[in-house]
């Protein structure tokens, strides 16, 4: 149990940041029994993002794809202490790293540091913003629990608004546009649901604003989705005609009022316009940005000098530039896009990693106490020497690791009106497909990973819900 934590003097700390797809994943395959771990985070669950975009609109509860962390830890052979703050400062030459208890219940201590050994860092992206003037007053952003809740509350609260009495024509129509930036599977996933919500839901609670309700995704490039292939980009650009969601291409945000948006448009002849789209709901989606604590730590070291996205990492994750600090995921930089599956394979990776270095430290005292005793006592050196040949034909299996390989299963994303999109990656061929099989696939793979039982069962009873009763209207 927790309260048994004890750091033992003979084990190394081994301190994680986060409670991510990176720092759980490397949690569940750790054994713990090897080190005091420590793990730090402002947040006492581990969430699972693919589907937060459907709590945005309640086809699926929160809390349904939350999972406390000390639902993880409690199962671990040895005791492992959760401290519930955000580490503001690495310090990688005194080996320490400050804490601070930003929740609303503070305690007298609620500011202090802890020394580690080996460090993990796995505190994910914050959201880009790329310091246009007004989003980060304006908008929802879309990464963490509260920013679904929020979502959820906004849509209901521009609906009930639109329909309050005298309100001009005009006013309704803004309060009914739904804006989203950034074309990436965040946002479109985003706009997907959305519009279901409405087909399906709000439309027959209020019928009177059935022809008002209007979706707009706005997006920098020429297209949405970058890395999906061409032909699911033009289905689900084609799906989303159907959906009457608009899509603006070629079109950059600019600036962010607190009831308009600010564009400029690219034409077929190069022409750049400026647009000005009033809103009502504003979500913005333009991908990670790197948190200030991994910024910190980056000047902090010279190899990290010409990094931008985040900590560069070799290929055993080592962050370079420092021989006990790893990073995983979103904050890492190892070559590979900034998802849920590479984090989770880096998270395993890390776990194979240093169960090995345990393993193998032990086996090398093994060896240094025989060939201690082997020279106290050489009359049974035969049977020493066949011992220690053989523990070091053990050590060398075990340090043949190999560097972190990343596999790609696919992308699959969801596109609304019971449709999904996947390239996937199948007995070495790839394959491309769209369509409401895809989307059954969708939800059979992510009801697959979704992470416990428990977390399935109350998915699985969401989608149950709000496909007979309909999802629920009422404004928290
Ligand atoms: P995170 O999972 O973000 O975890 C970071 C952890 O660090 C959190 O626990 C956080 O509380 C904690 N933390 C933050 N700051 C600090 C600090 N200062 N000190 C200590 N701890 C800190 N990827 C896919 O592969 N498939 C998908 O379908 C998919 N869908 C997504 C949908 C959405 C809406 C979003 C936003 C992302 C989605 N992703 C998906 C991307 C995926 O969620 C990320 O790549 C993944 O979460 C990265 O894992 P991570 O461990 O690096 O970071
Ligand atoms: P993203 O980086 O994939 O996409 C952001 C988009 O915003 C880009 O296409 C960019 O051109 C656009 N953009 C940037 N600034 C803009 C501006 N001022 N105006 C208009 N458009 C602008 O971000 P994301 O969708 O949040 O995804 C982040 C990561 O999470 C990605 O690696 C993604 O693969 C992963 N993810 C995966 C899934 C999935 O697999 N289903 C779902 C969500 C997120």
């Amino acid at each position: 149990p927790e309260e048994q934590f004890e750091p033992d003097p003979s084990k190394k700390n081994l301190v994680i940041l986060g409670t991510g797809w990176g720092a759980v994943s490397l949690l569940k395959k750790l054994d713990t029994e090897n080190y005091n771990v420590i793990v730090i985070s402002p947040r006492n669950y581990f969430l699972f993002t693919p589907l937060l975009p459907s709590c945005t609109t309640g086809t699926v509860e929160h809390r349904s794809i939350m999972e406390p962390i000390r639902s993880i830890t409690r199962h671990k052979r040895a005791a492992v202490k959760f401290y519930e703050a955000e580490a503001t400062k690495i310090d990688p030459e005194r080996k320490t790293v400050r804490i601070d208890d930003n929740s609303d219940v503070k305690g007298a201590s609620n500011n202090t540091e802890v020394s580690y050994d080996m460090l993990v860092v796995s505190v994910g992206a914050e959201n880009a913003t790329f310091g246009i003037p007004g989003v980060k007053e304006h908008s929802c952003f879309l990464k963490e629990i509260g920013d679904a809740q929020q979502i959820r509350k906004k849509i209901m609260d521009c609906v009930e608004t639109a329909t309050f009495k005298d309100q001009s024509p005009e006013e309704v129509e803004r309060l009914l546009h739904m804006v989203v930036v950034g074309g990436g599977p965040t946002g479109v996933e985003f706009a997907g649901e959305l519009q279901d919500f409405f087909d399906q839901d709000i439309k027959k609670w209020v019928p009177e604003i059935s022809d008002k309700f209007k979706v707009t995704l706005i997006e920098a490039l020429p297209n949405v989705l970058p890395m999906f292939s061409k032909q699911l980009i033009d289905y689900t650009e084609s799906t989303f005609k159907e959906e009457k969601i608009t899509i603006k291409t070629k079109t950059a945000v600019k600036k962010v009022t607190d009831k308009t948006v600010e564009a400029e448009a690219t034409g077929p002849d190069g022409k750049k316009s400026i647009e000005v789209m009033p809103y009502g709901l504003l979500v913005w989606a333009t991908g990670n940005a790197v948190r200030p604590v991994v910024k910190d730590l980056m000047s902090q070291i010279p190899a990290q000098k010409d990094s931008r996205r985040g900590l560069a990492v070799n290929e055993y994750l080592v962050v370079q530039g420092t021989k006990d600090i790893w990073a995983t995921g979103d904050c890492a930089v190892a070559g590979y896009a900034p998802t849920a599956q590479v984090a989770s394979q880096e998270g395993a990776f890390l776990a194979r990693l240093f169960n090995t270095m345990a393993k193998s430290e032990a086996i090398e005292h093994k060896i240094h106490d025989l060939s201690t005793s082997l020279n106290l006592k050489p009359g049974n050196s035969g049977e020493v020497a066949v011992e220690i040949e053989s523990h070091e034909k053990k050590l060398r299996r075990i340090k043949d690791l190999k560097p972190f390989h990343y596999t790609h299963q696919g992308s699959l994303a969801y596109i609304g009106s019971e449709r999904a999109v996947a390239d996937v990656s199948w007995l070495n061929g790839n394959f491309a497909t769209g369509g409401g099989l895809t989307y059954l696939f969708w939800r059979s793979a992510y009801l697959s990973m979704c992470f416990s039982t428990r977390n399935r069962v109350l998915v699985v009873l969401d989608w149950l819900k709000s496909k007979a009763f309909g999802r629920d209207v009422s404004r928290e």
